[in-house]
């Protein structure tokens, strides 16, 4: 059987892949698309049921594509997301496979370009773009984790308050996910303790506009790279319940036992950290920074915008923060579930061609690396702070595409 050789393949069908193959399209540049699993694939199996796309509907769009909605400040669900993005596969009518994986990637011997290996036999390619994700692997601290002997589930895996045995819940993370589960739990009425680390917490909306639109206009969406704020604290925000500021003060006067950091688990007793306090105080002086950053916006370019002073509210310091615990009985709390909401990693372990650093990431400027024909898309901070988002995609596959265009230039002439 001759090896299949295409131009470039693309691995991965998720928003970033689909937007790389409607980019190379538009410069007719033949390609193909690998996905392992469906269409978008990680909106539907490692979401949560009731989460809730996080940027308001008007603001959803990939090239040439916006989200078709009758609510314009509402927040899609997960299904519309999914509906979304197979909708795009089918507008650009991109060349996909899907149910096969690329199981391993390696440089051609002797000559230039690639071979995947895939579920369903090699192929060779002169240029490859991974386009696997953002977020790939749960990230769960296995010191602690073994050492815990109730359910257990990473957020990737959590579906919904159903699916966890009785009792208390305990939420080990307080970023996005974390926050967004706990709010959850108490809605449906269980009893819930929230480990609280140090985050970065904006506001839902301010002076009549949504945070999306402020990120646009100060130009934080397009912050490049080379300027990310060292401690790499990923916003904690919401479109759940029509979206509103998180606040964890707010969650202690609803019912929710905040805790800091969870130190040790020894004998079914958690050692907390002394940080609570001060992680609260991070987040709180972040949004504060914001808020002041959006008035000196207004101000400068003397729009008419409403006052807010709501927004600067600050409630009393709960007892879980004022006398935090630092010890937590498993058994005795009457926790059943323990939700760990500690984020995700990237696994290239499958690549073998010399792109990745010591930790296994890849190393690249702007999704090119120095392996001529292999790049990556869809990356946290790729090229900017919208690199990984669905509507900041689309730019960074235009200039991959560009890239890929020269290259085929060059080689040809
Ligand atoms: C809980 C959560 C909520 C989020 N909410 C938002 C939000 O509200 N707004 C926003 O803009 N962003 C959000 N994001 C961030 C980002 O938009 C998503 O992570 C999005 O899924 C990234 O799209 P992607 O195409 O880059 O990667 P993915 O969606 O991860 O797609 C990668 C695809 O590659 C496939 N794949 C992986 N390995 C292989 C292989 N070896 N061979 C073949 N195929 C493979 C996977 O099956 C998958 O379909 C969220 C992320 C998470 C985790």
């Amino acid at each position: 059987m001759p090896i299949e050789q295409i131009k470039t393949l693309i691995i991965g069908g998720g928003q970033a892949g689909l937007t790389m193959s409607h980019r190379l399209k538009q410069r007719g540049l033949a390609h193909l698309v690998l996905e392992r699993g469906r269409i978008g694939e990680r909106w539907r199996s490692e979401r949560w049921d009731g989460l809730r796309f996080q940027f308001p509907n008007w603001s959803v769009r990939l090239p040439d594509f916006l989200f078709p909605h009758t609510d314009p400040d509402g927040f899609a669900t997960s299904g519309e997301i999914v509906d979304f993005i197979a909708a795009y596969a089918g507008f650009v009518a991109a060349p996909i496979r899907c149910g096969v994986a690329v199981t391993s990637l390696r440089r051609r011997d002797g000559v230039s370009g690639f071979v995947a290996e895939t579920s369903d036999g090699p192929i060779v390619a002169d240029n490859v773009v991974v386009a696997t994700g953002p977020y790939q692997c749960p990230v769960v601290p296995a010191v602690l984790r073994d050492n815990i002997d109730v359910f257990q589930e990473h957020a990737s895996r959590y579906l919904n308050p159903d699916q966890l045995p009785s009792g208390a819940v305990l939420v080990i993370g307080s970023g996005a996910s974390g926050s967004q589960i706990a709010e959850e739990l108490l809605r449906a009425g269980r009893r819930v303790y929230l480990s609280v680390g140090r985050h970065s917490r904006l506001p839902r909306r301010y002076r009549g506009r949504d945070l999306i639109w402020w990120l646009s206009a100060m130009g934080i969406d397009q912050t490049p790279a080379e300027q990310r704020d060292p401690s790499r604290l990923l916003p904690v925000i919401t479109g759940a319940y029509g979206g509103h500021t998180i606040d964890f003060r707010s969650f202690a006067a609803d019912g929710v036992t905040l805790l800091g950091r969870v130190k040790a688990v020894r004998g079914g007793i958690m050692e907390i950290a002394p940080d609570l306090a001060d992680s609260l105080a991070t987040g709180d002086g972040i949004h504060a920074t914001f808020l002041d950053m959006a008035d000196a916006h207004v101000e400068r370019h003397g729009l008419n915008m409403p006052q807010d002073p709501a927004a600067r509210a600050v409630l009393s310091d709960p007892l879980c923060l004022t006398e935090p615990l630092r010890r937590l009985d498993i058994g005795a709390a009457g926790i059943g579930a323990v939700i760990w909401a500690t984020g995700y990693g990237v696994d290239f372990g499958w690549i073998d061609v010399p792109v990745l650093d010591g930790h296994g990431k890849p190393v690249h400027r702007r999704g090119i690396t120095d392996v001529p024909g292999l790049y990556f898309l869809g990356l946290q901070w790729l090229s900017r702070l919208n690199s990984s988002f669905l509507s900041g995609v689309g730019d960074d596959a235009a200039a991959l595409a560009d890239h890929i265009a020269d290259r085929s230039r060059t080689r040809q002439s």
